[in-house]
């Protein structure tokens, strides 16, 4: 029987510490950020993220929208599979618990069925680094084929943990795609760069007949290194939510509580 975890089980009876109040902040951020970005469905796809080293992790609701989610709307939820979660944990909740237990390096996770990601995944296009955000995912962006189901099964969770193996994103053919990150903004930043990449490499694919040029391998990684820089993804996070921010006045709210 599921049982109710909420933030105090987590935090053994003393309450929501500043760490996680800013974590789920940060996830309600990335939430509303990934609904501007076109990862919105009615099926609904998750965002998670823990504070480094922990055995347990907050994560959004199946039920709750990307463009609806709010700070306390996080439940938490166990790292191992084996533990009774909350009731209104989603039901993909495998895909995270295998993640986070096969990746010690991921604090964050985000899997969407986002259209471009899915498409692409679909068609099994090879990205290119025709832009800066393919430069990410040359030769980095595995394909799982396994099944197209939902993931409600740890085995099945493992099993896309072991295609993602160190990368950073993987495509679920005929699903959608996952991407990690050490950090809820790199894994954001990394999923509004997938679906651009996708995008673009689609576009390309329709102009079969038009030859394009793609940046050189040199230029790939310093592209990696350079406009994906820790820096860099701090400030294209900021932005993002200072986008959110002006969008809405419920989210200018979330920093003042
Ligand atoms: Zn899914």
């Amino acid at each position: 029987m599921a049982v109710h975890c909420d933030t105090t089980t987590v935090t053994a009876g003393r309450g929501v510490s500043r760490a996680e109040s800013a974590l789920k902040r940060n996830l309600a951020y990335a939430a509303r950020i990934l609904s501007q970005n076109g990862h919105d469905d009615l099926n609904q796809g998750q965002v998670s993220a823990r504070l480094p080293g922990w055995d347990q992790f907050y994560i959004k609701p199946a039920v709750i929208g990307f463009n609806e989610a709010c700070p306390d709307d996080m439940v938490a939820a166990p790292v191992d599979h084996s533990l009774e979660h909350a009731a209104n944990c989603p039901p993909e909740l495998p895909l995270h618990q295998a993640l986070y237990e096969r990746r010690p390096d991921v604090n964050a996770i985000i899997h969407s069925h986002a259209p471009y990601g899915l498409m692409a995944g679909a068609k099994a296009l090879a990205i290119e680094p025709i832009s800066h955000e393919g430069a990410l995912f040359v030769d980095a962006l595995p394909r799982f084929v396994q099944t197209s189901h939902t993931v409600l099964e740890i085995e099945t969770g493992y099993a896309i943990a072991d295609c993602l193996g160190n990368c950073a994103a993987v495509l679920l053919v005929n699903h959608g795609s996952v991407v990690v990150g050490e950090t809820i903004r790199a894994a954001t930043v990394m999923a509004h760069a997938l679906e651009r990449a996708c995008r673009i490499q689609l576009m390309a694919a329709m102009l079969p007949g038009i030859p394009h040029s793609v940046a050189s391998s040199d230029d790939v990684e310093r592209k990696r290194r350079y406009i994906y820089s820790d820096t860099s993804i701090k400030a294209f996070w900021d932005y993002c939510v200072r986008t959110v921010e002006r969008n809405s006045a419920e989210v200018r709210q979330w920093k003042t509580r």
